[in-house]
């Protein structure tokens, strides 16, 4: 558990220190055997603590006098959808909430897109923060994906560990970056399914090297 508070505090330092929260906007959290560690509310990236990261259920009871983000509905309904998911980022990063703004979903303008787990990232539709609509909303949203948008509000991705969620959160405001700077100078063209499926084909072999062969 000490390695765990440890992983959620340093993740919550780093999506603030690059940018994708300001304030105490976002949160993050990660799975426990059964319930969740999860960032407190209000509390800032600068000034995070592990032993101040909230122990709670998925049912929303916890021990302490320090309450868990506003959010914590999102993320208990994603762990309970979402077996893959063991860590989860939720921020309100500049490009992925502009794009939400617009009503518009994250498309195939580039095929790596692919690595959110399907050809696009869709856009939750829009629900007061810290409702159970809105975690339905999102989780409908990820089926089957490892992020979404959430209209009016943000992103939300999940991940199998700390460092691959922080990774995640940086390539969805990325991608979220160039879609905007594209449809800004024109309409960018969007990848067919036919090209989408050759990515993830592809993807099966990409990044490993030829055996070695022995002597
Ligand atoms: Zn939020």
């Amino acid at each position: 558990m000490k390695q765990r508070r440890a992983d959620v505090a340093w993740l919550y330092r780093e999506v603030c220190a690059r940018g994708l929260n300001v304030g105490s906007s976002g949160n993050v959290s990660a799975r426990t055997g059964n319930g969740m560690l999860i960032t407190p509310t209000g509390v800032r990236g600068d000034t995070v603590e592990p032993g101040r990261l909230v122990r709670m259920a998925f049912d929303g009871t916890w021990k302490g006098d320090v309450a868990p983000s506003s959010e914590w509905a999102m993320h208990a309904a994603i762990y309970a959808a979402a077996p893959a998911a063991n860590v989860i980022v939720h921020t309100h990063s500049d490009c992925a909430t502009a794009l939400a703004a617009l009503g518009r979903a994250l498309p195939a303008f580039h095929y790596d897109i692919a690595q959110f787990g399907g050809d696009d990232v869709r856009l939750a539709p829009y629900a007061l923060f810290g409702t159970r609509e809105l975690a339905d909303h999102a989780v409908a949203a990820l089926a089957g994906r490892s992020a979404c948008l959430l209209a009016n509000h943000g992103m939300i991705c999940h991940a199998s560990d700390a460092a691959a969620a922080l990774l995640a959160a940086v390539r969805l405001e990325t991608m979220a970056r160039q879609y905007l700077l594209a449809l800004s100078a024109g309409e960018p063209r969007i990848l067919d399914a036919a090209s989408m499926a050759e990515v993830r084909e592809g993807y099966k072999t990409y990044g490993q090297q030829p055996a070695r062969r022995k002597p």
